[in-house]
C-alpha cells in the first residue's frame, strides 16, 4: 500500500474533515508511513449522525421490505467474498496480524450478513394472549440511529457483527472505527452502498477515541451504543448511552481461563493452549491469558508448552510462514512489556520469551516474544489484568473446585474453555463458571449463529445470533380492541372490567 488517504463516509459522500485535520497511519511491523486518515470533528459526527436520522426518517432502507432488505445483505455477502484476499491483506498491513489468519478470519465473514439477512426474513411478531376483548399485536420495530465504536484487533470481524444484526432490523449507522484500523471498515461502507444500501444508512467517521469517538458517544441524536473496547472505554461510553437513557451493548475486555484436566491427550492440550494464547499475537479479547492445569500433568505439559511456544514464527506478517506479527503499536508494546516486567518484580518466572526479539527483522516494528509466566499468585497484577498481548500465565491445580475458585478469580467473565474427555465434568465446571462465552474441548469458535458477549467487567449484552438482531430492535405493542361493547370507564363503578 502506498499513501492511502482516507476520508470520512457520510450521506453517500467521500469527504476530509471539516477542519482538514489528519492522522498518521504507520506499519506496526516496519514503522513506515501507510498515510493520512481524516481526523472528524464534533461538527462532522454532528452531520454524520443527521444524515442517519435523514435516510431512518424517510424510510429508504426500514421502509423496505425484510426479504429486499436480505436481498441487499445477501448480495453485500457476495461482494465481500470476492473482495476477501485484498481486503487481508489491507488489515494485515494495518494492524500487523499474520496474513494467514487474517484470511481465514475475514473468509468467514460473508456468513454474518447472510444470516442476518435470514433472521430480517423469518423473524415474526408475537401475539400474546391476553384475553377475548383484545388482540395484541407485538412486532419488532428498529430503534433509530446507531453509533458503533470498534477496536482494531479485529477490524472488519467486529464491525461486521455489529453492522450486519443493525442493518437488517433497519437501523442507521454512525461507526467510529478505531484510530489503529479504520481502512477496511470504510470499505465495507462502500461495499454496501455497492450491494445497494441507500446512501445515509451507512456512515463512517474516523478519528481518535478521545475527541472523534467521544463526540459520537455523547450525541443526543443516537438511539442506541454499541461499543467494543476497553473496559474502561465502555464504562465511559455506557454512562453516555445512561444519561441520553438508550441501550447500549459493550463487548469488553477478558482474561480467560484454558482449564485443562489431566485425561486430556497431551499433545491436544498443547496445541489447544498454543492456538488460545497466541492466535492474532494474543491480541483478542478471549485470549487464553490463564493457562490452568491439573498438578497431574503439570510439569509435562509445562515443557512441551514451553517448547512449542519457544518455536513459534515471528515475522513479517504478510509472509505466509509468519505465526506471530508485531503488536500494533508502540504503546501496546510498552504496555506488554511493562506488564512482563512488572510481573518478574513481583515474583514470577519467565518460562519462555519475556523480551523483544533481537535481529534486524525486528528492530523497526512492535514485535515481541510469545511469553509463558510461571510462579504467577493471585495477588499479581498479571493474574488480574487484561495484557492484551501473547503472555500466558501457567498455574496448576488440584482438584475441580480448585480450578472452579481460580478461574472464577477474576473481574472478568468474558470467554474460557474446559478440556477434559469427561463429559460429566465438562457440564459441572462450566455450569460453574461466571463466563458468557465458553468453549469444551476448543477455544475462539465464533459463529453469527452464537451469541457472543461477557460476564461481569466484561460487558453487557450480546453480539451475533437473535439475541443481537433483537438488541437493534423494540417491541411495539398494538392492543385492539375486538368488543363490541363500548367502555364507559365514568359511566360504570365496575372498573375491574375496564381496567
Ligand atoms: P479501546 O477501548 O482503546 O478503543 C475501542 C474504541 O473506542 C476505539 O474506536 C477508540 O477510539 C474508542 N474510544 C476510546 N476512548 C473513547 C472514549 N472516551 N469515548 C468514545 N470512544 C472511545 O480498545 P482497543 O485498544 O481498540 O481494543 C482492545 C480492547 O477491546 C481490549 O480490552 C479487548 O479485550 C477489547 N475487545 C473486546 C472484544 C469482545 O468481544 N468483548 C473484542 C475485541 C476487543
Amino acid at each position: 500500500m502506498t499513501d492511502v488517504q482516507l476520508l470520512l463516509h457520510i450521506d453517500g459522500h467521500d469527504e476530509s474533515a471539516s477542519d482538514g485535520a489528519t492522522i498518521d497511519l504507520t506499519s506496526p511491523a516496519t514503522g513506515a508511513r501507510l498515510g493520512t486518515m481524516a481526523h472528524a470533528t464534533a461538527a462532522d459526527v454532528d452531520r454524520a449522525v443527521a444524515a442517519g436520522r435523514r435516510a431512518f426518517d424517510d424510510q429508504r432502507w426500514r421502509g423496505q421490505a425484510p426479504r429486499d432488505r436480505a436481498r441487499v445483505l445477501n448480495a453485500a455477502a457476495r461482494l465481500l467474498s470476492e473482495r476477501v484476499d485484498e481486503y487481508a491483506r489491507l488489515e494485515t498491513e494495518q494492524i500487523g496480524r499474520p496474513i494467514r489468519e487474517m484470511r481465514a478470519q475475514l473468509r468467514r465473514l460473508p456468513e454474518w450478513l447472510e444470516f442476518f439477512a435470514a433472521v430480517a426474513q423469518t423473524e415474526r411478531g408475537v401475539v400474546p394472549d391476553i384475553g377475548r376483548e383484545h388482540l395484541n399485536v407485538v412486532r419488532r420495530v428498529p430503534l433509530g440511529v446507531a453509533g458503533l465504536i470498534t477496536p482494531w484487533n479485529h477490524p472488519l470481524l467486529i464491525t461486521m457483527k455489529k453492522v450486519a444484526a443493525a442493518l437488517a432490523a433497519g437501523n442507521s449507522l454512525v461507526i467510529k472505527p478505531s484510530e489503529l484500523g479504520p481502512m477496511v471498515p470504510l470499505r465495507l461502507a462502500a461495499l454496501l452502498e455497492d450491494a445497494g444500501v441507500p446512501a445515509g444508512v451507512v456512515n463512517v467517521v474516523t478519528g481518535l477515541g478521545a475527541t472523534t469517538g467521544r463526540a459520537l458517544s455523547e450525541h443526543p441524536g443516537l438511539n442506541k451504543l454499541d461499543v467494543t473496547g476497553g473496559t474502561e472505554t465502555g464504562r465511559v461510553i455506557a454512562a453516555n448511552a445512561g444519561r441520553h437513557l438508550i441501550p447500549v451493548t459493550a463487548e469488553l475486555g477478558g482474561k480467560a481461563p484454558v482449564i485443562i484436566f489431566d485425561d486430556v491427550d497431551l499433545d491436544r492440550a498443547v496445541s489447544g493452549a498454543l492456538f488460545a494464547s497466541f492466535i492474532a499475537t494474543g491480541q483478542t479479547c478471549v485470549q487464553g491469558a490463564r493457562v490452568l492445569v491439573q498438578e497431574s500433568m503439570y510439569d509435562a505439559f509445562a515443557a512441551a508448552f514451553t517448547k512449542r511456544t519457544a518455536a513459534l514464527q515471528l515475522g513479517d506478517p504478510a509472509d505466509e510462514a509468519t505465526q506471530i506479527g508485531p503488536l500494533v503499536s508502540a504503546a501496546q508494546l510498552a504496555k506488554v512489556a511493562d506488564a512482563v516486567e512488572h510481573a518478574e518484580r513481583e515474583g514470577a518466572t519467565i518460562a519462555a520469551g519475556g523480551r523483544r526479539p533481537s535481529g534486524q527483522a525486528y528492530a523497526a516494528g512492535h514485535f515481541y516474544e510469545p511469553t509463558i509466566l510461571t510462579g504467577v499468585r493471585p495477588e499479581h497484577a498479571i493474574w488480574r489484568d487484561e495484557v492484551f498481548g501473547p503472555v500466558a500465565v501457567l498455574v496448576p491445580f488440584t482438584d475441580e473446585a480448585d480450578a472452579i475458585r481460580q478461574a472464577n478469580d477474576a473481574d472478568f467473565g468474558l470467554a474460557g474453555s474446559v478440556w477434559t474427555r469427561d463429559i460429566s465434568r465438562a457440564l459441572r465446571v462450566t455450569e460453574a463458571l461466571d463466563i458468557g462465552i465458553l468453549w469444551v474441548n476448543d477455544h475462539h469458535r465464533i459463529d453469527p449463529a452464537s451469541p457472543w458477549g461477557g460476564m461481569k467487567d466484561s460487558g453487557i449484552g450480546s453480539e451475533n445470533a437473535i439475541e443481537a438482531f433483537h438488541a437493534y430492535t423494540q417491541a411495539k405493542s398494538v392492543l385492539i380492541a375486538t368488543s363490541e361493547k363500548a367502555p364507559d370507564w365514568f359511566g360504570t363503578t365496575d372498573l375491574i372490567r375496564y381496567s
